[in-house]
């Protein structure tokens, strides 16, 4: 891979990167498209399909993520992708649990990265920043898209791009969702017929704030949170993780709600966790 993007960069041609872990749905695809859009017809559109072990906890579904790398190849064939980089864990992490000589450098953002799925996913936001790295580094991409349906991963990308100073341009593209609101996600596939059903409570709950914002202007934070609350409570296999209101740039939370706020929320529906977040 790195070999291959020295010569695209070598003839000109513009590279863009789209970071998945696969088993695609038309979010990640709207991703591809607008890294093509972004890099022209002369071009290089990358994805890389790759569930990265060090993002997930010993708790999480690592082992059970759902994958389909066949459906996945015939997705982006017709989407005009050039390359489909699908590293294995030997290449991307050798011998990571071998002490003295296996991997042992991280990258860590230490400020964005502290609330929400931060704190309720401690080592998250270091594995995705590391591989992100990585990927930044055989890809050598001059754009890479991510989805504002992970907005704080967003975020830390950015940062950290600047902070590290890596040559390449972020671009975050909005959600996708279903024909009923619920954003796509591959963890979708979990959902079971009522579960599923059950898991628009997150689209309700954001619903919810937007015209409680559009109504009074400005809202307490604790008030618009008890009622997100109530919302989620109401529905039988539904429980709240967290939900937050914050400013978009810093993502320090705030006490006032009003136009231009961020809100953020995780929920479980039966065993399956679930994130949204809007701009209200
Ligand atoms: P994942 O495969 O879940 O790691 O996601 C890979 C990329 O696709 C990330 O940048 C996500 O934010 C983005 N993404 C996931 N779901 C959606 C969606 N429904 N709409 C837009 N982008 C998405």
């Amino acid at each position: 891979m790195q070999r291959l993007a020295k010569k695209w960069r070598r003839a000109g041609e513009d590279i863009g990167l789209v970071p998945t872990m696969g088993y695609l749905h038309e979010g990640h695809l709207s991703l591809a498209r607008a890294a093509r859009k972004r890099v022209g017809k002369r071009g290089r559109v990358v994805v890389s399909i790759y569930v990265n072990p060090t993002q997930f906890a010993p708790t999480e579904d690592f082992s059970k993520y759902p994958r389909d790398l066949k459906r996945d190849l015939k997705l982006l064939r017709e989407c005009g992708v050039d390359v489909v980089f699908t590293p294995k864990d030997a290449e991307m992490y050798p011998d990571r649990s071998a002490v003295p000589t296996g991997f042992s450098t991280y990258v860590i953002e230490e400020n964005l990265s502290q609330r929400m799925e931060g704190a309720s996913r401690p080592a998250h936001f270091r594995g995705v920043t590391t591989v992100v790295a990585k990927l930044f580094n055989i890809v050598r991409p001059d754009v890479a898209v991510f989805g504002q349906k992970d907005f704080q991963q967003a975020a830390i990308i950015q940062r950290m791009v600047r902070d590290l100073d890596f040559p390449v341009r972020i671009i975050v593209a909005p959600t996708v969702r279903e024909a009923d609101g619920l954003a796509m996600s591959s963890r979708n596939k979990y959902l079971e017929d009522d579960l599923r059903r059950q898991a628009t409570v997150l689209r309700r709950a954001i619903d919810m704030a937007r015209a409680a914002v559009k109504k009074s202007r400005k809202i307490s934070a604790a008030e618009l949170k008890a009622n997100v609350e109530k919302i989620i409570e109401s529905v039988p296999d539904a429980r709240l993780d967290y939900v937050e209101f914050f400013d978009p740039e810093t993502l320090v939370p705030v006490t006032e709600v009003s136009g231009g706020v961020q809100m953020a929320l995780a929920v479980f529906v039966g065993k399956t966790r679930l994130i949204d977040n809007e701009r209200l």
